[in-house]
């Protein structure tokens, strides 16, 4: 029996919400199908971007079809707040050896660039065999290094928004859709 889920207690930062779970849902399965057509027959090394693509990483991940390895490496931009601090602190604890290994980097959003660039040259730097880039979101007007990730989930607007993996202040990370701030929260740091 399917139960009602109850909205989270703490919505009173959101404006509105930008993508309905259902369209996330689905999205989720076109880029799995188009992911599992482009590694067919290969072996794959997912790198997820943690914290923020740790939910978005779970989802996928079971709809992919090749036989996988996963690691993650941390990157924090967004210290407190909205405000980012300029060069993304990377760390690299990955355990894998992606040397000679087809990898699939995975985030939740694409924004100035900074981080997915940064990580894109380590895994390069460690000798993977290609490297290509999943990111759920994409906010194409706020780029500041050119980087293009092969597969999007969804273009958005110059709004800061949570959830799926997002947060704002380490909250609401556990939304199982993505909303939009209030404005007056982020107001002149984007
Ligand atoms: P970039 O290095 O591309 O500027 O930023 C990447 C990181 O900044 C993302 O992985 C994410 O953690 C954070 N970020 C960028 N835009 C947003 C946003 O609208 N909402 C949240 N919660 N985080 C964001
Ligand atoms: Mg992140």
């Amino acid at each position: 029996m399917a139960t009602a889920r109850k909205p989270l207690r703490e919505l009173k930062h959101l404006d509105h919400i930008l993508v309905s779970e259902a369209a996330i849902r689905r999205r989720v399965a076109a880029l799995a199908d188009e992911i599992n057509r482009a590694y067919r027959g290969k072996d794959l090394t997912v790198i997820a971007i943690v914290n923020g693509a740790i939910i978005f990483t779970a989802d996928l991940l079971r709809q992919l079809r090749s036989p996988l390895r996963l690691d993650c490496v941390r990157a924090s931009s967004y210290h407190a707040g909205t405000a980012a601090t300029g060069k993304p602190v990377i760390v690299d604890n990955l355990k894998l050896d992606i040397a000679g290994q087809h990898v699939l980097l995975v985030d939740d959003i694409l924004d100035t660039g900074n981080t997915l660039s940064a990580v894109h040259e380590l895994l390069l730097a460690k000798k993977a065999a290609s490297v290509r880039t999943c990111v759920l979101l994409d906010k194409k007007a706020r780029r500041v290094v050119p980087f293009e990730a092969e597969y999007v989930g969804f273009e958005i607007p110059n709004e800061f928004v949570v959830g799926y993996g997002l947060d704002f202040n380490e909250r609401y990370r556990n939304l199982p859709c993505i909303g939009v701030l209030k404005r007056r929260y982020y107001a002149g740091n984007l």
